[in-house]
């Protein structure tokens, strides 16, 4: 499979549950929301089990670009039109309180993650966009950032009208978590392990048995971090969301220009720049799409990559996707999951917008298990009412996504890219994949997701089996590779 540029430098080994635990909190994922809350709660009253079921943040956040910035494309108009200007301004202070507190963890803690002050812009080449600008010019002026209609950085003829702020930040994110984790890993009160995956959870009376590699977590509560829930209920997360997916690429360059950078139109194109001690990269996403769209995967890394050289000139020698969870009304779903499950607390949703949201949702987790009053609490919580514009916004990005999702690859099993690769066919009535290896071997695996029965698509570049659903993965042997399913699609002779 692809690695990201980041999952280069996440390279440490870590135990994996092999007996039954006792403990207050499980957080179940260890991305940014699960190990920044674990860091919350070092030295806390609590007894803590952090696990992941791969290695540690080498996941969504190990993929994502590394900004760190409350300039995040005309998302506040975006709340607006759904709720408020009071809810987007509470919005616009968490995102300014997150990269506050990735500064101090940094600067207490000595992280050497490349953090790095940057420009961040909003720009758009398509002169229909430019009253949306002037609209969220308005809201910024409003809460009173000082933004500019220009940038020394970047001048470009096409551009018809961009917003640019100075004081944002871009990263690496995962050096960044693991100099949280050298510390949790030193507190008494948490343990950690990875290749460790949860499968179940069993509600007692007064505590939570979770199946983790098949031995029982005895906990108080738990705080589900694991970007997508592997579950339908409680919380029916699948239903308030919706997957969005990119495609990145970097290359070496000469100049590290200090900027940062999103598109306002669809499908989005982002860019920032990155340098560690040796190099410096220039890093580019675009062809953004629901997962259901553009499922010929090779066709999309290959326009990623053409922009990219045409840009600087340089092949890339980092290319990979990622996916995020997007919710229908502009805001991520942090808190109790359920009225009915007020000790499981989820985090997720966070629009592609997570190194913020994710450290932001850790604070309030964490003052939700230490019983502190956290001023976002309702405007987060998974169980918000419903109103006209989200049900709106659900039945164009859930309900008719999924059903297309689920209804092409159901009438076109085997699109023209297949080639001689893969097949998608029936053995013995049950619908399989077939992935055939320069060698001349098959390997046959089942072509239906066990999360919620979707079909997958077989992805050329990584060689995996995808779900255009809910954004599960497979390798070309049956394994589980990626969430939100926690079983394998192997074949089971004896059935
Ligand atoms: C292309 C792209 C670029 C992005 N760039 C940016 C950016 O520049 N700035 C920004 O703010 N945001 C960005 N984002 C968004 C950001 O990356 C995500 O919102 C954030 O990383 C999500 O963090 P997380 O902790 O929820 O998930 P993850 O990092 O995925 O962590 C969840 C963990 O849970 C584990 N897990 C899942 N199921 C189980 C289970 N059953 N048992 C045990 N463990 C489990 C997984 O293995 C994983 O390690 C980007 C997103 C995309 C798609």
């Amino acid at each position: 499979m692809e690695k990201s540029i980041w999952q280069k430098d996440n390279n440490f080994k870590l135990d994996k549950v092999n007996e039954n635990i006792k403990t207050d909190i499980l957080i179940i994922g260890a991305g940014i929301t699960g190990v920044t809350t674990a860091y919350n709660l070092i030295n806390s009253n609590f007894e803590v089990v952090l696990i992941d079921r791969q290695k540690f943040f080498n996941e969504v956040t190990a993929k994502s670009t590394g900004k760190l910035t409350y300039l995040q494309d005309l998302k506040y108009q975006d709340i607006c039109n759904v709720y408020n200007y009071e809810t987007a301004k509470l919005y616009y202070e968490t995102q300014k309180e997150a990269i506050r507190i990735v500064k101090k963890n940094v600067k207490e803690n000595e992280i050497d993650c490349s953090l790095e002050k940057n420009e961040s812009i909003t720009f758009t080449t398509d002169e229909s966009e430019v009253s949306k600008f002037i609209k969220e010019e308005e809201f910024l002026e409003k809460v009173g950032v000082n933004y500019s209609n220009s940038s020394d950085s970047l001048k470009n003829d096409e551009i018809k009208r961009l917003i640019s702020v100075k004081n944002t930040y871009v990263f690496n994110p995962v050096k960044y978590l693991n100099g949280l984790l050298k510390k949790i890993k030193k507190s008494s009160n948490i343990k950690v392990y990875e290749n460790s995956i949860a499968t179940k959870i069993k509600k007692e009376v007064d505590y939570y048995v979770v199946i983790v590699n098949g031995y029982e977590i005895k906990t108080r509560k738990i705080v589900l971090a694991c970007n997508y829930p592997f579950f339908l209920i409680p919380g029916f997360i699948p239903f308030k969301t919706y997957m969005e997916k990119s495609y990145v690429a970097a290359c070496k360059i000469d100049e590290n220009k200090k900027i940062n950078g999103i598109t306002s139109n669809y499908p989005t194109v982002s860019f920032r720049f990155y340098e560690d001690k040796d190099n410096k990269y220039f890093i580019y996403l675009s062809n953004s799409s629901k997962i259901c769209d553009k499922l010929n995967y090779e066709k999309n890394y290959k326009k990623t990559i053409n922009e990219i050289e045409k840009i600087t000139g340089k092949k890339p020698i980092y290319k990979w996707t990622n996916m995020d969870v997007m919710t229908n009304d502009f805001l991520p779903l942090i808190g109790k999951i359920s009225n009915d499950d007020p000790n499981v607390l989820i985090a997720t949703g966070y629009n592609t917008w997570g190194m913020t949201t994710g450290t932001l949702a850790a604070k309030i987790l964490a003052d939700l298990i230490n019983n502190k009053k956290n001023k976002y609490e309702k405007v987060f919580s998974p169980s918000r009412s419903i109103n006209l514009k989200k049900i709106k916004n659900f039945t164009t990005n859930t309900l008719i996504s999924n059903t297309k999702a689920y209804v092409l690859n159901f009438i076109k099993k085997n699109p023209s890219w297949y080639k001689n690769k893969a097949l998608v066919t029936k053995q013995n009535g049950k619908r399989v994949g077939i992935y055939f290896d320069n060698e001349g071997n098959s390997h046959v695996v089942s072509n239906i997701c066990p999360h919620l029965k979707c079909f997958l698509t077989f992805n050329e570049v990584d060689k995996t089996w995808d779900c255009p659903c809910h954004g599960s993965r497979f390798d070309i042997e049956g394994n589980a590779i990626k969430g939100p399913s926690k079983d394998n699609i192997k074949i089971d002779e004896t059935k």
